[in-house]
């Protein structure tokens, strides 16, 4: 398969330019991590890869070994920096519309910090 069509327009990549700002919690070579504007969580973050990847998917397909190793170790360090990982968090990868992802800049969520809830609501299976 091939690399998926990026749009350098999103919002993430304006971030990633320093076109607009953010909230930042960590940058290393690898990703950039920040609060998420409208929080889930009493802690939820966002971590990006540097390079351009549209979803998980192409993120895991395009990117080289170090780039993948890179980005899961930074957001590994950012929860225990954090202080998440103890008590334990939530990773979100949304991915494609069907998946409810908004901004084409591959990303994942950190969520912890308190109670989270079930994983899913029962109304996303369709059970009323
Ligand atoms: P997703 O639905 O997985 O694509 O998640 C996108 C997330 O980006 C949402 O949780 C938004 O609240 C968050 N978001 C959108 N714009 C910004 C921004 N400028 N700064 C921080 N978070 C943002």
């Amino acid at each position: 398969m091939t690399a998926k069509s990026y749009d350098k327009n999103n919002i993430f990549a304006k971030i990633l330019r320093g076109e607009i700002p953010c909230n930042k919690v960590y940058e290393d070579e690898y990703a950039l991590a920040f609060h998420d504007i409208a929080p889930k969580a009493p802690v939820h973050v966002l971590v990006i890869p540097k390079g351009a990847y549209v979803d998980l998917c192409d993120f895991a397909r395009q990117a080289s070994a170090d780039e993948i190793a890179g980005f899961y170790k930074a957001a590994t360090k950012i929860a225990a920096d954090l202080g998440i990982e103890d008590a334990g968090f939530r990773t979100i990868a949304n991915t494609g519309a069907g998946g409810g992802q908004e901004v084409p800049h591959f990303h994942i969520h950190l969520l912890g910090g308190g109670p989270l809830g079930p994983m899913i609501s029962g109304n996303s299976r369709g059970i009323a």
